[in-house]
């Protein structure tokens, strides 16, 4: 199995040795509203570095759902959003800067501006096509199902292999878990089991974790996704395309809270025969796009090139500052065009 191994550039790592050595004080970036990879991510190497003595914080951009609240440490992540002077003096005094599971500024959120003008070292550690921001160092690697999983390999080329104790391990395994929804998709590489296999041997609860990020519906949260399949699906038979839609006033109505909709748009993929889907979600000042692709369509493309978004070829996102209807006519628009192109 020695041939999976390796997957990190020697040189790269080198140079990554040395800017830690060199670094006191570090600040570790997830994207904007971060999922279980962003933030577990962050959370492995909070610990990480602390066991090499850094001093180190982790500001994310925005707050993140509550089914991630549980994950070690979570209390000590700093949200910018809600306390900018003091991420701002932290991140001032910082000497290195880790951005993770993003490779884009865009994709920082209120700290796009912040980040895109620093001179602050910077190493990205992701797993997206097309990296673009400007960085010092790039670990940057697509076939990683997560940047969790990525994280492993780096920190294994660091020779610290030995510091991943059970509370890292469950941070990486949680977000190994949600990038590839339970193991089921973009999770066929065997390296992935041989690190699964590395995690489990440290002790993590396994059946805790999954009910932790699975288990955890609002009973107002279950309704929505019933009311979301039932009263907001919209089933393009001929285009094998499936559009959830959900206004405002349905939200409202159920009581929205972050993240209560995470993964809603995977349930049309259910659907014989269907796969693509969609879910349109209206928020305050834009509609959040989630976009879900089977097999050899590249959904990340129709993200990218009209909905000011991109990401995975089958998992993606994107927003508009249009209203509802006109995003969703926009995507109908599009969409003939896109599937005749797909030769499906
Ligand atoms: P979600 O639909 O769960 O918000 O995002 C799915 C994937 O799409 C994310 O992992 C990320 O790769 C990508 N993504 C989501 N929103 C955006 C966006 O606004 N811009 C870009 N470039 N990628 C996004
Ligand atoms: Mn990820």
């Amino acid at each position: 199995m020695n041939e999976l191994r390796n997957r990190i550039d020697k040189d790269l790592i080198r140079e990554a040795k040395e800017l830690l050595n060199t670094s006191e004080q570090i600040s570790i970036i997830p994207h904007a509203g971060p999922d279980g990879d962003a933030i577990g991510s962050s959370l492995a190497l909070y610990q990480y570095l602390l066991k090499k003595g850094k001093q180190c914080k982790i500001i994310s951009p925005s707050a993140y759902p509550i089914f991630l609240n549980w994950l070690p440490l979570n209390s000590e992540v700093m949200v910018y959003s809600k306390d900018k002077t003091n991420a701002e003096v932290y991140l001032n005094k910082s000497d290195l800067i880790f951005m993770m599971d993003h490779n884009s500024f865009k994709r920082s959120g209120d700290l796009e501006g912040y980040l895109g003008k620093c001179d602050t070292i910077k190493i990205m550690i992701d797993h997206h096509p097309e990296p673009e921001a400007k960085v010092d160092l790039m670990f940057s690697d697509t076939v990683m199902c997560s940047t969790c999983e990525l994280l492993f390999e780096f920190v294994e080329a660091l020779g610290d292999s030995a510091l991943i104790d059970e509370k890292m391990a469950e941070c990486i395994y949680t977000g190994i878990v949600t990038d590839t929804g339970g193991l089921s998709y973009n999770s066929s590489q065997p390296r992935t089991y041989q690190i699964v296999g590395a995690l489990l041997a440290r002790g993590i609860d396994k059946s805790k974790i999954h009910s932790n990020v699975y288990d955890n519906f609002s009973v107002d949260r279950m309704k929505l996704l019933g009311h979301c399949l039932d009263q907001g699906l919209d089933v393009l038979t001929a285009y094998q395309t499936a559009i959830i839609k959900l206004t405002k006033e349905d939200l409202k109505r159920f009581n929205y809270k972050d993240g209560d909709t995470e993964g809603f748009v995977n349930y049309p993929l259910s659907i014989e025969g269907i796969c693509v889907a969609v879910i349109f979600i209206e928020k305050e000042d834009m509609v959040k796009i989630s976009f879900r692709s089977k097999g050899n369509v590249p959904i990340n493309w129709l993200a990218r090139e009209y909905f000011n978004g991109g990401g995975h070829m089958n998992a993606a996102g994107g927003r508009t500052n249009k209203n509802l209807e006109t995003a969703i006519s926009k995507f109908k628009e599009v969409l003939p065009e896109f599937y005749k192109s797909l030769n499906l």
